[in-house]
């Protein structure tokens, strides 16, 4: 099944035709609604009557995070807010998150292509289909509830927590779908043997998964554990949220949604374009976004595209797993995780020393971060070796970081020059889960 056929099945040059006029159109709508793109468009001396095919999109300025950070909370929105219905905000950044505004057209616009993504992995008005990304500011719960309810399955809100009444209510009900971060998934698995729930037990057939990067060895555990068939999902809160990209029943690659996100690779370091089949960066253009629609928006994340025809029949490009990051951004439990995030805070406190190690790791089926600060000589040399200041230290450091990145962190402080250095280059993290 396609939920849109006519678009998903578009032939490649009438698609590009499409994306050209929708081009110009946005070009011309953030000229007139965003004065940093008007000025950023008149410096570099392009006027949107420049901008008149998918060719064009090289001569268009990059839009980065730290744009948006500059620009928060609403600079980069094209749209007044009367005409906002809902406002999101990415998880973890350095200082202020990231804010995205959507109107109702935008959020029509992604219970389509979520709508789209769920049809593609089996789902039908049949099924009764479980969100379990977290409901709230996040991204992920909303969006997949919406693309639910559009396709007409019925939804069950689980969000996360709670993970036994959930687990009791999917083999209650009979839930045939659901969708979380493949780490949740493990969780789940984990929290269904230990109540003592078989396989057998519950119905689940399809599971969507994505938030976080995930490895082939993760899909064939959740799928035995869960009984499900594990499919894609990846998206990012400044282009829509989940639905940017998905997996067909073919698994060779996440079809994207490009006739509203146009997808480019480039060089991370020359910011050249690549050819298809080159890994390099994935940078996103809305072609048809009101609340805030982004130009070139680097996101970071490596991969390459094929525009090769899919044996599924859709003609959407197809963009490969995400092998890795062109910046230093974790991804722990769903939530993004700057070391520099962690740094700010350990260098706002007098009693630590600039020399800290982030170890990220996964117990059980949970990621855990722990961080190791030294304590400064001078802190040291005042008694700071007893016990107790060291572990009042950590519990004030853990709340900081707490309220700062949004996750729990294991604290330890450690004494003057304990933390071992590497030569050169200096090691900050350490990531043992192997997810790559
Ligand atoms: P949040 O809503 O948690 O702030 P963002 O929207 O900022 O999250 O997170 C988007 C990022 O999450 C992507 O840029 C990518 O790095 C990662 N991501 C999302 N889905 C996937 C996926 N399916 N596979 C790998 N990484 C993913
Ligand atoms: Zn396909």
């Amino acid at each position: 099944m396609i939920w849109n056929k006519t678009n998903e099945c578009m032939p490649r040059e009438q698609m590009r035709a499409l994306q050209g006029e929708r081009l110009h159109r946005i070009v011309e709508y953030v000229y007139h609604n965003v004065p940093f793109y008007r000025d950023k468009l008149q410096q570099m001396g392009i006027t949107p009557d420049d901008i008149n095919t998918v060719d064009d999109i090289v001569k268009l300025p990059f839009t980065s995070k730290s744009d948006l950070r500059e620009n928060y909370p609403f600079g980069l929105q094209a749209a007044p807010m009367s005409e906002i219905i809902r406002i999101h905000a990415s998880s973890g950044t350095t200082g202020s998150p990231t804010i995205v505004g959507y109107t109702r057209q935008d959020i029509g616009v992604w219970s389509e292509c979520m709508a789209r993504c769920l049809t593609a992995y089996g789902i039908t008005r049949d099924d009764i289909f479980s969100v379990a990304y977290g409901y709230g500011l996040f991204t992920g719960g909303l969006g997949v509830h919406y693309g639910v309810e559009n396709l007409g399955a019925a939804v069950l809100p689980a969000s996360t927590g709670n993970t036994e009444k959930h687990v009791r209510l999917i083999r209650d009900l009979g839930a045939t779908g659901i969708a979380c971060t493949p780490s949740y998934a493990l969780h789940l698995a984990e929290t269904m043997e230990t109540m003592g729930i078989a396989r057998e037990e519950i119905r689940l057939k399809v599971g969507v998964f994505g938030a976080e990067p995930w490895t082939e060895n993760m899909r064939s555990e959740i799928e035995s554990r869960l009984g499900v068939k594990a499919y894609n999902l990846y998206g990012l809160s400044e282009i829509m949220g989940p639905c940017v990209s998905y997996e067909c029943t073919e698994q060779n690659g996440s079809h994207i949604n490009e006739d509203h996100f146009y997808p480019e690779i480039i060089d991370p370091v020359t910011l050249e374009a690549k050819a298809d089949g080159e890994q390099g960066e994935l940078v996103f253009t809305s072609l048809t976004k009101q609340g805030m629609p982004l130009l070139r928006y680097r996101t970071h994340d490596l991969a390459s595209i094929t525009r090769e025809p899919c044996a599924c029949g859709r003609t959407f490009a197809r963009m490969s797993k995400i092998v890795g990051r062109s910046d230093d951004m974790l991804i722990i439990r769903g939530i993004n995780v700057f070391p520099s995030q962690v740094e700010s805070v350990l260098l706002s406190m007098p009693e630590c020393a600039p020399r800290y190690l982030l170890i990220v790791d996964r117990e059980g089926n949970l990621d855990t971060l722990t961080v190791q600060v030294e304590v400064r000589q001078e802190y040291f040399d005042q008694g700071f070796d007893t016990l107790t200041p060291i572990t009042d230290l950590e519990k004030k450091i853990a709340s900081k970081l707490r309220s700062v990145l949004s996750i729990s962190a294991r604290v330890q402080v450690k004494a003057p020059n304990s933390i071992e250095r590497s030569q050169g280059k200096s090691k900050f993290v350490i990531d043992r889960r192997n997810i790559e």
